[in-house]
């Protein structure tokens, strides 16, 4: 009898190696451990931690949380967002008001601080017990004459073997690069600098709605956000997220400019930041985030699986990407709670993720220039047609499932 044939209808325990310790590697490690399966977690960090600034999980993303068990606790450190808002300089006009509540009412956003979800799905991995090897670099991964992969770090280990491995390394994946080296990310020209200020309840940032995600645009080349994004842990302070765009190549530029003359350009364009700006005051505060955009079209190869930024990346002006991320866990999670061996778990999975990923794939590309170029057709046409196309019937509906993540075909559930 084929071994397939064997296992078939009953569920295998398979040893997985998931290498990086992000969003998508911990949900995955939770979903995959609570299948009855064995994993190994393995980041380069010495204490995994989270990088970056606050995001905002989507009504897709929270449905996740909520299928691990972990609904009330990031729910106790968020705040809820109602609208995404935008306006033009120097007009002022409204050029940008999306409601979740449009797609269902009730419906919001949870704009958290990257630490929070990195906190609640840690605690969870650490209460479950999931081995983590920590301070290790993958650089590869290898396969031995039992055709069991290993993954290869820089530091001269090899973790494993393990029946399969899964890639959730993000965006810049160096397994990703091994695996399919013809592979490509697309360096997207427009970064932004990102800053959490901690404001205490919100005091400090009077002028800015506790609900709202509020952006102000010049053209398309200049571009400055405010979220308020809530607590780390329960007893910490209250952070705002800040973030300004700025080409990759002007970089080095805004450094050696220094920040008063920076924040005059940004006060410029909205002095209710006077307040929030009089936080920042040092370069470092600022984190320069580079976006990258690219799409494995068949997430799987051999023993190795890709998840989260890894298999698919873009700019975050749709605000999906730790979404995604989650989103991919789940539906490997259910594949393989129905597969009887890795090949095929990978394929529900791919298929699973295949229409609503490629869907926000084509959207970001779409959008991305229209907020982050230098185009002045693009802003025009954002400002003169498709604000006034936002009150058009029906039009309010799609936008708000398109923000909530939740356009999917009829037929495509989602947690
Ligand atoms: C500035 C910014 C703002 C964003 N805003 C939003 C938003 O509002 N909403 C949203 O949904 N998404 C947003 N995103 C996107 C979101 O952050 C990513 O989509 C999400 O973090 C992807 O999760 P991941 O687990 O796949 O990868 P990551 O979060 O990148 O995690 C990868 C992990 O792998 C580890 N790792 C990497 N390389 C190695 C190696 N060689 N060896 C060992 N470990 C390694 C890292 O230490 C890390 O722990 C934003 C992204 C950026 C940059």
């Amino acid at each position: 009898m084929r071994p397939g044939l064997f296992w078939l209808g009953r569920m295998r325990k398979f040893h997985i190696g998931i290498a990086g310790c992000g969003p998508a590697g911990l949900s995955a490690a939770l979903f995959l451990h609570r299948s009855g399966h064995r994993v190994t977690l393995v980041d380069q960090l010495d204490a995994p931690q989270p990088i970056g600034s606050g995001l905002v999980l989507q009504p897709t993303g929270v449905a996740v949380l909520a299928a691990l068990g972990l609904e009330k606790e990031i729910r106790a450190l968020g705040v809820e967002i109602e609208a995404m808002l935008g306006r033009a300089y120097p007009s002022r006009r409204r050029v940008l008001d999306v409601r979740y509540d449009w797609a269902r009412p009730g419906r919001h956003g949870l704009a958290v601080h990257r630490a929070a979800i990195f906190n609640v799905l840690f605690d969870a991995i650490a209460r479950e017990g999931i081995e983590i090897i920590t301070s290790a670099t993958v650089s590869g991964v290898r396969e031995e004459t039992d055709r069991r992969p290993r993954l290869e770090t820089a530091e001269g280990a090899l973790v494993g073997p393990f029946d399969f491995v899964v890639d959730a390394l993000g965006s810049r994946s160096n397994l990703r690069q091994q695996v399919w080296p013809r592979h490509k990310m697309r360096d997207l020209p427009f970064g932004a600098l990102w800053a959490s200020l901690e404001t205490n309840g919100g005091e400090a940032v009077a002028g800015f709605s506790g609900s709202t995600l509020e952006q102000v645009y010049h053209r398309s080349n200049k571009m400055v956000g405010v979220l308020p994004i809530g607590k780390i842990t329960p007893t910490s302070s209250s952070y705002t997220a800040f973030f300004y765009s700025l080409k990759q190549d002007d970089f080095a530029a805004w450094q050696a400019g220094g920040l008063d003359v920076w924040k005059e350009t940004a006060l410029t364009l909205w002095p209710d930041l006077q307040k929030l700006l009089s936080l920042i005051a040092e370069p470092e505060q600022l984190v320069f985030a580079r976006y990258g955009h690219h799409t494995l079209m068949t997430p799987h190869k051999g023993r190795v699986v890709s998840i989260g930024d890894a298999a698919h990346a873009t700019s975050p002006q749709l605000g999906q990407g730790v979404n995604m991320a989650l989103l991919d866990a789940y539906a490997l999670g259910q594949a393989f709670g129905a597969a009887a061996e890795p090949e095929q778990a990978f394929k529900a999975y791919a298929r699973a993720r295949r229409f609503h990923l490629r869907f926000y794939q084509a959207a970001s590309h779409f959008f991305t220039p229209v907020y982050q170029s230098d185009s002045r057709l693009l802003p025009f046409m954002r400002d003169w047609l498709f604000a006034p196309a936002t009150k058009l019937p029906l039009v309010p509906k799609f936008l708000g499932h398109i923000a909530g993540g939740t356009f999917v075909p009829p037929g495509i559930n989602l947690p």
